[in-house]
C-alpha cells in the first residue's frame, strides 16, 4: 500500500523515538543550559510500551512504511532495547536501523545485531578528544565510540554510517582528520549541515558550514565526484572518491532543501506523530491507542494526518519560519 501526501510524497520512513533521555549534551541538540540535572524527562508511564510500539510499526508498515530507524535522545538507554529489536524484526520484509551516539555500541552491537537489527548510524563530530567534549559537553572520549564502531563491524552490522555535525566555530578542523579515518573503510561518513531544529540550540546561519564548501574542502585534499542517491528520499547527498576509496555524504537541509522528496514521518517516545523534523505539533496516538482504538482506527489517524501533509520547512526557512515552537529533535529523533 502506498499513501501521498499534498505534494506526492509516499510514507516510506518511520523514526521512532524510544526515549526522550539522553547520556551526551550536544550543543546542537540537547544544550546542557537547557537539558540540566533537574530537566523533567517523560516518566516511564508517558513512554510507549514496546508491545505499542510494536503495534503502530505494524500498521505504519501495513500503510507503505519500508523502513523503521530507532532514535531517541539515545536509544540504547532504553533498558531491554533488544526485546524491541526482536518484536520489530519479525514484521516481514522491513528495514530495521538504528541511530546512536556509540556510547553504548561496544557491549550492545552483539545483542542488537543478534535481536535482527541491520543497520547503525553513529554520530562522531570529531577525532580530538577536547573538541567532541566541546561538542557532547559530557567529555565522552571517543576512543569509546570508535571501539563501539569496530564492535558493531564485528556484528555485521556493516557498512556504518558516521554522521558528524559541523558547527564553523567548534569542529570545522574535525572534518579533514575525520574524511582521512574513513577513506578506504566500508563506512560511509556524512557531514551535515548545523540546522534550527527545536527552539534551544541558539542556531545561527553563520555557525552553519555549507555542504558546497566541505565538498570543496575535501574535494581539494581528494578528488570527489557526485553520485547517485541510492532511492529518491534519500536524505543525503552521495560523493565518491575518484581514486575508489569509498564514499562520502552531505546532508545539507539548510543550503540544499530536500524537502521535495521527504517521505519521514517521526513518533515520539511518548506516541505522537510528528510529519517534519522541524514540526510544531504531534498527533496523539498514544490516548486512542491505550483506549480501546482499533486497528482500522488507528490506521484511519494516521493515513488521514499523512494524506493532508504539505510539510517543507527548509523550503521556507526565513523570515517566515522566526519564532515557530518547533519541537525539540532530542524529543523526535534526527
Ligand atoms: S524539513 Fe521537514 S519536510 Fe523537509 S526534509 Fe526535513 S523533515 Fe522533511
Amino acid at each position: 500500500m502506498t499513501i501521498l501526501d499534498t505534494r506526492n510524497r509516499p510514507l516510506r520512513d518511520l523514526r521512532i523515538s524510544v526515549t526522550d533521555r539522553c547520556n551526551f549534551r550536544c550543543s546542537y541538540c540537547m544544550p546542557k543550559s537547557v537539558f540540566g540535572a533537574d530537566h523533567a524527562f517523560l516518566p516511564k508511564t508517558e513512554l510507549l510500551t514496546f508491545e505499542e510500539i510494536a503495534r503502530l510499526a505494524g500498521l505504519f508498515r501495513a500503510l507503505g512504511v519500508e523502513k523503521i530507524r530507532l532514535t531517541g535522545g539515545e536509544p540504547t538507554l532504553r533498558k531491554d532495547l533488544d526485546v524491541l529489536v526482536r518484536m520489530l524484526a519479525g514484521i516481514p520484509d522491513l528495514d530495521l536501523t538504528l541511530t546512536t551516539n556509540g556510547s553504548t555500541l561496544d557491549a550492545l552491537a552483539r545483542p542488537l545485531a543478534a535481536a535482527g537489527l541491520r543497520r547503525v548510524t553513529v554520530s562522531l563530530d570529531s577525532l580530538d578528544d577536547a573538541v567532541f567534549g566541546k561538542m557532547n559537553d559530557v567529555s565522552f572520549p571517543v576512543a569509546r565510540v570508535l571501539a563501539g564502531i569496530d564492535g558493531a563491524g564485528a556484528a555485521g552490522l556493516t557498512p556504518l554510517k558516521i554522521n558528524c555535525v559541523v558547527r564553523r566555530s567548534v569542529n570545522l578542523d574535525s572534518v579533514i582528520p575525520l574524511a582521512e579515518r574513513f577513506r578506504g573503510s566500508p563506512h560511509v561518513l556524512r557531514f551535515i549541515e548545523f540546522m534550527d531544529v527545536g527552539t534551544t540550540n541558539g542556531w545561527r546561519l553563520d555557525d552553519v558550514v555549507p555542504a558546497g564548501e566541505l565538498a570543496a574542502m575535501i574535494g581539494a585534499r581528494w578528488p570527489i565526484e557526485p553520485a547517485e542517491r541510492h532511492y529518491p528520499g534519500e536524505v543525503a547527498e552521495r560523493w565518491r572518491y575518484r581514486d575508489g576509496r569509498g564514499e562520502i555524504g552531505f546532508i545539507s537541509s539548510v543550503t540544499r532543501a530536500f524537502c521535495g522528496a521527504c517521505t519521514r514521518a517521526r513518533l515520539s517516545a511518548d506516541g505522537r506523530l510528528y510529519l517534519c523534523l522541524f514540526g510544531v505539533r504531534g498527533i496523539d496516538l498514544r490516548a486512542p491507542l491505550r483506549s480501546g482504538a482499533s486497528d482500522a482506527d488507528l490506521t484511519a489517524l494516521i493515513s488521514t494526518a499523512w494524506r493532508a501533509r504539505d510539510d517543507r520547512y527548509s523550503e521556507l526557512r526565513g523570515a517566515a519560519t522566526e519564532g515557530l515552537p518547533r519541537v525539540e529533535m532530542s524529543f523526535i529523533g534526527g
